[in-house]
């Protein structure tokens, strides 16, 4: 008996290879019909014999093309009609705006041997792509999603492409960039001042420089690499140097996972996430001795580690034999990463020796995403290429939001319907070029997935670029969203949660509703409102900023804060430890009175500074080169043991909340330093004590507010140490532990939960008058 069924398929399913997908199942089956884009996915009708029809509607989702993504899936039972054959119907125009465009990809398998097979017409081919792989969120400059679209409008197909990308049961049926030697894009090295190299093969001449240490820029998916052999300490030196860049670790690209493996521990959750289509940098347990110099990563017992992604890295990688290369973002500093090839000569001028360019323009920025692996769970560090623009599916819709993040590792975020959409890290917008990428984000995220935002959601601090940039707005609602309720919030979206949790929001830095900086809270919270259940004790941050940047400060603080002025003459600390050895006394004497003046000493309750204090007293580290490093080597400090004990910390109410303090801790630890107990211990000890001190803080708000639902957020849970064990460690007694997986936990991750915020606020707020 014939039947015919619809079946209404949403999700990521355009631009994926879906339709051609669909088309073979049904050829296969010799079952006739249609498919057809529609806003929300695709349409199928498909008809024949019932068991075969049934056949292909059990298999369809279950083989969908690796980068399909699909939400919903819908069949119905319709009349037949007479279609004898199936056909791909062409959309209407404008009919393919809604749909979710697909983020980069990293070549296929099939692409990867094309390029390496001397027969194929397109080996050694720098573009190669098809409907499986390739570019697309970076080369796109408006919707819907086509050629005449992307950057890719200015190289018409040749008759070989052409009849590639119109024929469905090619593998580049609409694959939007499809390219050859013919047609498509060139590579070319240019010499430092941007003159083009007289060479018989650009990746050839780029890989004989990097042999010879120089530094190479290579225009990458999402903008330029700078490039040195990651091999040779003396290069990796250079490029130090040259970028006026400390200690920050660089990224290293490394050609297969045989290859990882002999620089670092890869576990099986590892080897799945290095080699996946998004191609994260992964954060590995670096081995004792390895090929790769102390200057790749100084201080750092982990490398941040990649596989290459586009065809160009292979053929690089390959040409110059390379075990592993240094590719580390194309800017100075803290700057945005250059995409355009004159802008990259222009900027990177003085950093690279030559430049590895090509004539296929990155619309948009996009820095590579970095993920941390630990106990088989993937978590984003920084979401960026390969994972945006997918969006975040969140459990009801949602009015139109845009929430614009905080200020450093900012992203955006808006929403339509059930779908948060994060945007690429936008980074710190303390320097004019970001800020004016963060304006661009805002706008290319809007136009391609045509939203108008009805509500703007920002953070309540007054002096961020973003907080400003939204007050400038009108003709729409704006909210303000405390820094840490927008950290719980972000953690509940992400999982689904409603209703009220206890949330540990721990970071370095926000924004108060009583003006002092934030940073270490449990709110009892909903989307719409929380209430601040605990948190750390205040100190002064000496000098504010400057005690960001010098953890010594805020040992001194702590130090003043709770044995008084003269904690150096009481004999708590041992003279020849290297904090005490490395004080200067008159700095000591001028910071002791600006706290005592209230001169530049804001008030804070910052865990991250609390990390700060420890690392400078246990001598782990008394300035920071970057943000967090202090708290990032104190981590590391900890070495493998069962010694469970904790330093205690005290738990005080205070009006209808309770005060975290750290006096018993600090006593504790620095008997421990007194009796020369390694730094390996001190750092577990403090990290134990955080944990228990956070389980008993969890059941007393337990016993007085009926929750048992723990969300976990904020920067300090990039600490794996600390989260795994927090988290096992509520579980056990009995809490539902919630965390960021999808979502960095850091700031990263705001804006999603500044746009829930404010969604559940916007009904009771006005619009701005035009
Ligand atoms: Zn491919
Ligand atoms: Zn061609
Ligand atoms: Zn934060």
């Amino acid at each position: 008996m014939e039947v015919r069924r619809q079946i209404e398929v949403s999700g990521i399913v355009q631009g994926v290879g879906f339709r051609p997908y669909v088309y073979r199942l049904a050829a296969d089956r010799q079952l006739s019909g249609t498919i057809r884009n529609t806003p929300a996915g695709v349409t199928i009708e498909i008809q024949g014999p019932a068991e075969a029809v049934q056949n292909f509607v059990e298999r369809l989702p279950a083989e969908a093309p690796p980068l399909a993504r699909i939400t919903s899936f819908a069949v119905l039972d319709i009349p037949c009609n007479g279609d004898r054959d199936f056909r791909i119907v062409q959309s209407h125009e404008g009919e393919e705006v809604r749909t979710l465009i697909s983020p980069y990809v990293a070549i296929c398998p099939d692409c990867l041997r094309e390029m390496f097979d001397p027969r194929d017409r397109r080996y050694r081919y720098a573009f190669i792509n098809c409907t499986n792989c390739g570019p697309r969120f970076t080369i796109i400059r408006d919707i819907p999603y086509d050629r005449p679209s992307t950057s890719m409008a200015k190289f018409p197909m040749c008759p070989a492409c052409l009849a590639e990308y119109e024929d469905p049961l090619n593998r580049r049926f609409h694959a939007q960039p499809n390219a050859c030697w013919t047609c498509g894009p060139r590579v070319e090295l240019w010499d430092k001042s941007g003159n083009p190299i007289e060479c018989r093969d650009a990746i050839t001449g780029a890989a004989s420089a990097l042999n010879a240490g120089m530094v190479v820029a290579v225009k990458g998916l999402g903008g330029f690499h700078l490039a040195v052999d990651a091999t040779n300490p003396t290069a990796v030196g250079r490029l130090r140097q040259r970028k006026r860049r400390v200690e920050k670790p660089f990224a290293v690209m490394v050609p297969d996972l045989q290859a990882v493996r002999e620089i670092c521990d890869v576990d099986s959750a590892a080897a799945i996430v290095l080699p996946s289509i998004q191609r994260p940098i992964v954060l590995l347990p670096r081995k004792m001795p390895s090929m790769i110099p102390d200057e790749v990563a100084p201080f750092n017992r982990y490398l941040g580690i990649f596989l290459p992604y586009t065809p160009l890295h292979y053929l690089l990688l390959a040409e110059g034999r390379f075990k592993a290369l240094v590719m580390t973002s194309g800017n100075l500093s803290e700057e945005p990463i250059a995409i355009d090839n004159r802008e990259a000569v222009n900027r990177l001028g003085g950093l690279a020796d030559s430049f590895l360019v090509h004539n296929r323009d990155i619309l948009l920025r996009c820095d590579d995403s970095v993920v941390r692996v630990a106990g088989g769970v993937t978590r984003q560090l920084r979401r960026s290429r390969g994972f945006v623009p997918v969006p975040v599916f969140l459990k009801d819709e949602q009015p139109s939001v845009l929430a614009v993040g905080g200020e450093l590792k900012n992203t955006i975020c808006l929403t339509k319907g059930k779908h948060a959409f994060l945007s690429q890290h936008v980074g710190d917008l303390e320097n004019v070029e970001s800020y004016s990428f963060f304006h661009e984000a805002i706008e290319h995220l809007e136009n391609i997935l045509e939203i108008q935002p009805e509500i703007i959601a920002y953070d309540l601090h007054p002096d961020y670029f973003s907080t400003k940039w939204a007050q400038q707005q009108s003709g729409v609602k704006l909210v303000g969203v405390q820094h840490h309720h927008a950290h719980i919030a972000s953690c509940m979206a992400e999982n689904h949660l409603e209703g009220r949790v206890i949330g540990f929001a721990l970071d370095g830095t926000g924004y108060g509703t009583d003006g002092n900086i934030w940073g270490g809270e449990v709110l009892v919270a909903g989307y719409e409102d929380f209430e601040r259940a605990a948190h750390f004790e205040y100190v002064c941050l000496p000098g504010g900023e400057a005690a960001i940047g010098e953890p010594w400060r805020m040992a001194v603080s702590y130090l003043a804060h709770h044995f008084g002025r003269e904690f150096l003459k009481l004999g708590l600390l041992k003279s020849d430890i290297p904090f005490v050895r490395h004080l200067d006394r008159q700095k000591v004497e001028l910071l002791l009175r600006m706290m005592e003046q209230g001169v530049n000493s804001p008030l804070t309750s910052s865990c991250g500074r609390l990390f700060d204090a420890v690392a400078a007293l246990v001598g782990v580290r008394q300035q920071v080169n970057y943000e967090a490093q202090a708290a990032i080597e104190l981590e590391m400090a900890i070495a493998e043991s069962d010694d469970e004990t904790g330093y205690p910390l005290e738990l005080r109410p205070e009006g209808n909340h309770w005060i975290i303090g750290a006096r018993l801790l600090f006593e504790a630890l620095l008997e421990d330093l007194g009796r020369n107990v390694p730094v390996a211990a001190i750092s577990r000890r403090f990290h134990n004590g955080l944990i228990e001190g956070f389980v008993q803080l969890a059941r007393l708000l337990r016993d007085k507010t009926d929750l048992h639902r723990v969300c976990l957020s904020g920067g300090t849970f990039h600490n794996i140490y600390l989260s795994y064990r927090l988290e096992a460690r509520l579980s056990e007694a009995g809490f539902e532990v919630f965390t960021q997986k999808e979502v960095p936990s850091g700031d990263g991750g705001l804006s999603l939960g500044q746009a829930l915020v404010a969604a559940a606020k916007g009904s009771r707020v006005a619009a701005k008058p035009t």
